[in-house]
């Protein structure tokens, strides 16, 4: 039966969906690691990890939940944040809000729509908030870097050099996509310095417990639970929800809106972010995914979460 927030005995809830998951997991062919980045492909994908922290300053965790993992597109989300913090509503001058119903890496709808990005949350997109970040900063990916240590409380997070290198000798699609915005006048700053920020920010290493504490923000109306900063105003930061919910899980946001109804930011390192409005951040990683690129064990996990705990949006 479903239970407040006050009451909800986090811990069993975790210890039961790590419980089932776990054959998922172990029995190794459910999902794939995602291979086109060579330094993830190496990657062990028989691992799972899945942290809560509310909003009063607790957290409860299972499995690998310390262990630092590439975020990949959950940087996306931090980017727009950081972005938005700059140039408030003006980012919707150069990049849409609507879902794709495409691949996160796809190049179809650009060329119909003048080099301006669906969302900020596939590969176009965000490459193009780089970009703006780019323009406002000397090096984008120390200013991103800097805003996730702060969200997660945790100075000592970084990204991983190897990664990075690895993605941007592997970057033709991204190099594509970024020289055709160009081309429409929607990227200002040279494309090899913004495929560099963006592979950077992609390699960026943390762990559920970081992930988890760093989006509890975005489930407290944009205020830092534990500092009382304010990062976000209180409609940005529903809007930012907004769009995790139809846009943060690429193609699959209808069937994850389905299955598990909380706003959600995937990454191909394996993780998922998700916020329960008013309670709290979760996060969950597990490196196997499913074809749409989002963690095949971390869907079955987040809608386990929200079928046992009773809270979702709707
Ligand atoms: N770095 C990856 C890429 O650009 C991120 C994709 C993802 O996590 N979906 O392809």
């Amino acid at each position: 039966m479903a239970q407040t927030g006050h009451v909800m005995d986090y811990q069993n809830l975790l210890d039961r969906i790590h419980s089932a998951v776990e054959p998922v997991v172990n029995a190794g062919n459910n999902g794939k690691v995602a291979s086109y980045i060579p330094e993830l492909a190496k990657v062990n994908p028989l691992q799972f990890g899945m942290a809560i922290v509310t909003l009063d300053g607790q957290t409860f965790k299972v499995g690998e939940a310390d262990t630092p993992f590439s975020i990949q597109s959950i940087s996306k989300l931090f980017a727009l944040c950081l972005a938005m913090h700059g140039e408030g509503e003006s980012v919707w001058q150069r990049v849409g809000r609507e879902p794709s119903g495409s691949p996160f890496n796809s190049l179809v709808q650009l060329e119909k729509e003048n080099g301006k990005p669906r969302n900020p949350f596939i590969n176009a997109g965000a490459l193009v908030v780089t970009d703006m970040l780019a323009s406002r900063h000397v090096s984008p990916e120390t200013a991103l870097v800097q805003f996730c240590r702060k969200l997660a409380a945790n100075d000592t997070l970084d990204f991983d050099a190897k990664v990075a290198r690895s993605e941007r000798r592997t970057a033709d699609r991204n190099a594509a996509m970024a020289h055709f915005i160009k081309s429409f006048g929607n990227l200002h700053n040279s494309v090899d310095e913004v495929l560099d920020s963006y592979c950077k920010h992609c390699a960026i290493e943390m762990s559920c417990v970081d992930l988890a504490r760093a989006v509890s923000f975005l489930a407290n109306r944009g205020t830092v639970p534990w500092s009382g900063e304010q990062l976000l105003d209180v409609s940005t930061a529903k809007r930012l929800s907004a769009l995790m919910l139809t846009c943060g899980t690429y193609d699959a946001a209808g069937d994850f809106a389905f299955r598990v109804g909380l706003p959600a930011k995937s990454g191909v390192g394996g993780g998922i972010v998700a916020i329960i409005p008013g309670v709290a951040g979760v996060c969950v990683w597990s490196p196997a995914l499913e074809e749409t690129g989002n963690s095949y064990a971390g869907s079955i996990a987040l809608e386990m979460l929200t079928t046992l705990s009773g809270q979702s949006i709707f």
